[in-house]
């Protein structure tokens, strides 16, 4: 069967066969009880994922990932609090544009975007702060690939008795998450990442009491998480929801289970990373980050010299692949090549057959 062509953009994904066939099914009104079942199913499902999910809520919402990231700082953050966020890279910057958004009181401890986060500043911060209520930083910075150390910044966070919220978004489904061990408040994150499923529903998992001392805290409507939970109980929401996404999502939840859980896919990720990372080294091209300090499934790479991003990109979506560029300072000098969604091992060696036919000298 023909491929079409594979996304290795972190997100939306290529769907497989099964996730996208569940976008057919029937049209349901959200305020039908098959529609309260089918979100109870998802909310069930979400805290399944990881083990240590007890005493956590998921709350959905239709939106991108950032609506997600947003509705959580919105709602988790006091009027009155004051977060400090923990950046090394575009989202976590975002994170502190939000809070700025919503006249709230932050401070950033920023790194730069190649280093690892700033630990030690964190530590003087809470140390000598008394007036930082929650922590809030990104698990996995999209920007560069770099797997945060959340185990450290956790440790932390406990040690000084401060929430930590986590910006889970391209991490959740694919890489480890102790949400009880790290001390995790809430993590936000999305369908169309290492889930798996279609764009357009994204969702909260946080502790029952921090969501049920949030009303009252964002400072707008859609956002707040208190309204979506005193419905979410019954399995509706004050809004409407993206049906078909949801019934994608259920399948691209029963299909992660199937495959072994969110182990089984690290696995799978990390292999096709470290593969296409391998054989881009013979080709001489370079990671930006030391080895080990990348997730399993992004990786950024250095262009080589005289080959232009636009150049590869357009040779490569000749072949038939979609790779990804670099933000900000970064995007004169790298590229980035997700391993997320329905990859299989031969589009995988087509992908690097096209990489050297581009990279030819
Ligand atoms: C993709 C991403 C987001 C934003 O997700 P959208 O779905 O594009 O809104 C936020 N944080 C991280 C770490 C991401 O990778």
């Amino acid at each position: 069967m023909s491929r079409p062509t594979i996304l290795l953009n972190p997100g939306p994904v290529t769907l497989s066969e099964r996730v996208r066939t569940a976008l057919a099914r029937e049209d349901l009104c959200h305020r039908e009880p098959e529609f309260a079942a089918l979100t109870r199913e998802l909310r069930a499902g979400l805290c399944q994922v990881y083990d240590g999910a007890r005493g956590f809520e998921a709350v959905l919402l239709t939106g991108s990932g950032t609506a997600a990231v947003e509705a959580m700082v919105a709602s988790l953050v006091p009027r009155a609090g004051r977060a400090l966020v923990v950046a090394n890279g575009v989202y976590g910057e975002r994170i502190a544009a939000m809070l700025a958004a919503q006249g709230k009181a932050h401070d950033v401890v920023a790194a730069e975007w190649t280093a690892p986060v700033d630990l030690a500043s964190v530590r003087r911060h809470l140390a000598a702060g008394e007036r930082t209520t929650h922590v809030v930083t990104v698990h996995h910075e999209t920007t560069t690939g770099r797997l945060n150390d959340l185990a450290a910044l956790g440790a932390l966070c406990r040690e000084h008795g401060r929430p930590l919220l986590v910006d889970a978004v391209s991490s959740f489904g694919g890489e480890a998450l102790e949400l009880a061990t790290w001390g995790v408040e809430a993590v936000a994150a999305t369908a169309n990442k290492c889930l798996h499923g279609v764009p357009g529903i994204a969702f909260v998992l946080a502790r029952s009491e921090a969501l049920e001392g949030c009303a009252g805290n964002a400072p707008g409507v859609y956002l707040d998480l208190a309204r979506y939970r005193s419905q979410a109980q019954s399995g509706f929401s004050p809004y409407t929801q993206a049906v078909h996404v949801c019934y994608a999502l259920a399948e691209a939840l029963a299909e992660l289970a199937d495959a072994g859980g969110w182990h089984a896919r690290h696995e799978r990720y990390r292999a096709l990373s470290d593969r296409i990372g391998s054989a881009l080294a013979e080709l001489g091209v370079e990671p930006l980050l030391p080895p080990g300090t990348s997730s399993s499934m992004l990786r950024a790479y250095r262009l080589p010299a005289g080959t232009s991003y636009d150049a590869l990109h357009d040779d490569l979506k000749r072949a038939g692949f979609v790779i990804y560029a670099g933000q900000g300072g970064l995007a004169p000098s790298i590229f980035r090549v997700a391993t997320m969604g329905d990859l299989r091992d031969d589009d995988v060696e087509r992908l690097l057959g096209a990489f050297a036919e581009a990279l030819r000298p």
